[in-house]
């Protein structure tokens, strides 16, 4: 039986709104007691919502029965063996929240496309969070046919039609699909048995590299009044790409910290020691990849409050990728904007035209300094770490939307 207990890897949850993200996310955290500080959890999760979820397998039976989420086998009653945690990130599934949710894709290492039944299929955001996976390059799906018991077996039949037409020649082509029910907890089985084929069996942490952090999110955990011998230092919130982190390690944090002096902006190098980590289920001396770890550090506060480091990548000082404010990059355009109702030709990139682009978690908007066959020179409004072979999404603003036209490999 295993015993590391720290979530070994994040699932997103994807699909247009009210298709059962939220529900599906819920319908799985059975018997998992999540023991994150109250303010880290509640702040990971508002932006991004987030949960913990362990996975058992029964000893004494076969097939997908066997998988549950339970330490009692809901099919026998035996006690089950521990598998593992997983971490589901339950992306925001409304189309102003797309910057959101591409951040939050770069802490995916496979993905859950819910689908709901009892609509025609793809819907808008269906369509545009697949592209956004195809884009960032994750292609460890599992299709959730939700809402399986509002439809005839007619309805489903025609639905998983369409979900076969729909991923045809896409990065889901060969995803299973799983039908589902959410609120009612059918089939819950089959999906946790999916998941541990076709995601995690797929995916490789390497923990004997440099430590690397994606910042989804950081925080001033004081309240109010704190007097200053009360003080605690700032907090950073994130996922480990690779490497691992120990207490009393000496971290930095790229780029550094914002300042404005006489008009000019600067970053000033941040380094800090680790003086704490919660990882899954609490406070830890050690942490690896996957799941939502937050640090302790004795930062100022002010520095991390209000995710002032969001989209910073951590890592053991002086050894981080190159922190860029310029690059040029081959651009990959889309055929056809995703995720309007009407679906619009893209145009080619043109310049001085403002892009939205998204590096890792970081978002900053890049003014286009030149563009020609294929290429373009970008100048960034905020600077951003740039991981090797790191794809950059595209997004350009169209009637009043960000809206994702196609990924950029930066070559400079
Ligand atoms: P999200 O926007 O994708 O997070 O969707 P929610 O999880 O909030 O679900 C939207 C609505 O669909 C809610 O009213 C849910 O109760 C309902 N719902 C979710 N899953 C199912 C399901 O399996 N069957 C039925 N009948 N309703 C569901
Ligand atoms: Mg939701």
């Amino acid at each position: 039986m295993k015993v590391q207990k720290q979530p070994e890897i994040n699932i997103g949850m994807i699909g247009h709104v009210d298709h059962g993200k939220t529900t599906l996310t819920k319908a799985l955290s059975g018997e998992w007691t999540d023991r994150h500080s109250e303010e880290i959890k509640r702040g990971i999760s508002i932006r991004l919502g987030y949960a913990d979820v362990a996975f058992y397998k029964c000893p004494n039976c076969e097939g997908s029965v066997a998988y549950s989420t339970s330490k009692k086998c809901p099919n026998c009653g035996a006690e089950t063996d521990f598998l593992r945690a997983v971490s589901f990130v339950d992306a925001p599934g409304h189309e102003t929240l797309m910057a959101t949710m591409l951040s939050g894709a770069a802490l995916m290492d496979g993905a859950l496309l819910l689908v709901a039944a009892n609509e025609r299929c793809p819907q808008p955001q269906t369509k545009e969070h697949l592209m956004a996976l195809s884009i960032i390059g994750i292609d460890k799906i599992v299709i959730v046919q939700n809402k399986i018991d509002i439809v005839t077996r007619e309805q489903a039949m025609q639905n998983y039609k369409e979900i076969k037409e729909f991923v045809k020649g896409t990065v889901a082509e060969n995803a299973p699909i799983i039908p589902v029910s959410a609120n009612r907890g059918v089939n819950i089985d089959l999906l946790i048995e999916a998941i541990e084929k076709h995601i995690v069996a797929n995916v490789k942490k390497d923990t004997g590299l440099d430590p690397i952090m994606h910042v989804a999110r950081s925080f001033d955990i004081n309240s109010p009044g704190t007097t200053p011998d009360k003080l605690r230092g700032g907090v950073i919130g994130g996922s480990l790409m690779q490497g691992k982190l120990k207490v009393g390690d000496e971290i930095e944090v790229v780029p550094g910290r914002r300042v404005e002096a006489a008009g000019k902006v600067s970053y000033e190098r941040i380094t800090a020691k680790v003086i704490s980590l919660e990882a899954g289920e609490k406070s830890v001396k050690e942490v690896l990849p996957g799941g939502l770890i937050a640090i302790g550090t004795e930062l100022d506060p002010s520095i991390t409050k209000s995710d002032g480091l969001t989209g910073r990548v951590v890592g053991i000082p002086g050894k981080l990728p190159p922190v860029v404010s310029s690059f040029k990059m081959k651009t990959v355009l889309l055929d056809r904007v995703v995720g309007s109702a009407a679906d619009l030709i893209v145009d080619d990139i043109k310049s001085n035209e403002p892009l939205m682009l998204s590096v890792g978690t970081a978002t900053t908007v890049g003014i286009v300094k030149s563009a020609h066959e294929g290429y373009a020179d970008v100048v960034l409004k905020l600077p951003v770490c740039i991981l090797p072979n790191q794809r950059v999404a595209i997004s350009r603003r169209i009637s009043n939307k960000w809206r994702l036209i196609g990924y950029g490999i930066i070559s400079q």
